[in-house]
């Protein structure tokens, strides 16, 4: 067994139960117990294996000491304790452990990603995706999952055909939701319904709701390429809208330029 280098320790055959103990928190440098146990370059379970307990007294967070260094701390906090022991200690602690520790603290592996924290990285992908118009087909790339496992090797980030079908459809899912609960309480809304010719030659019909607060919500994107867009056919459409969301609630409504939207009017 190797002792740090200053011989400023002394050992002890100690058991487990000396080591939380009152005393230990006025004991100097010279006199901390150093277990004959764990030394052995095994990775330890437990970061705090590695360090010595302070107990601070009932209720309150207990304090660790570095078995290799002496460093203390008034709360032992277990990343903070692994980063040390990681890369800041200047005991001898074993590669072992150090290696061990090093991937623990900054690598994220032992925490496997759960249920709720990938939901929530998805989701914040698929927004990314679709507000800056990525192909998904990018997403298929290696470099993407170097770049996710990088961060956390927990996370497996989705494919493409999951990004563009169940991820999205959740997404959008959501968001329906999310807008419908705020127009059920909304008065004084504005209806704007605009139409264009996408560059597929199909006839797209936006209809926009403002409200109050100037917050705008893109209600429904409608292909309406395969009917003739009569005034009967567009006041219909528009009726729809109003009335999927409550015709008092509205006081406006805006169309574009285009002629039968105007006779609709
Ligand atoms: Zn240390």
């Amino acid at each position: 067994m190797e002792y740090a280098a200053n011989n400023e320790y002394t050992e002890y055959a100690t058991n487990n139960d000396d080591r939380i103990s009152n005393d230990l928190v006025s004991e100097t440098a010279s006199s901390i117990q150093i277990e004959s146990s764990n030394n052995s370059g095994r990775p330890p379970a437990d970061v705090w294996e590695e360090f010595n307990t302070i107990n601070n007294g009932a209720g309150k967070h207990k304090g660790a000491s570095c078995r290799y260094c002496n460093q203390k701390w008034s709360r032992g906090r277990a990343h903070e304790m692994k980063s040390h022991l990681a890369l800041k200690c200047k005991g001898n602690v074993p590669r072992e452990i150090r290696l061990k520790l090093f991937v623990d603290a900054y690598y994220d592996v032992k925490e496997a990603i759960n249920k709720a924290k990938e939901k929530r990285a998805n989701q914040s992908l698929i927004k990314w995706i679709v507000y800056s118009g990525i192909s998904f087909s990018a997403f298929d790339n290696p470099y993407f999952e170097d770049y996710t496992k990088a961060l956390n090797l927990g996370y497996n980030p989705p494919k493409r055909s999951a990004l563009a079908t169940s991820i999205l459809d959740a997404e959008a899912a959501n968001i329906i939701i999310k807008m419908d609960k705020e127009l059920s309480k909304a008065k004084n809304l504005t209806l704007c319904i605009d139409s264009w010719c996408s560059p597929l030659k199909h006839s797209i019909y936006a209809f926009v709701i403002i409200a109050s607060e100037r917050k705008q919500y893109v209600y429904s994107l409608r292909d309406f390429s395969k009917f003739t867009h009569s005034a009967k056919f567009n006041a219909e459409k528009i009726i729809e809208v109003l009335e999927s969301i409550g015709l008092k609630k509205f006081t406006a409504i805006v169309f574009d330029a285009e002629s039968s939207m105007m006779v609709a009017k």
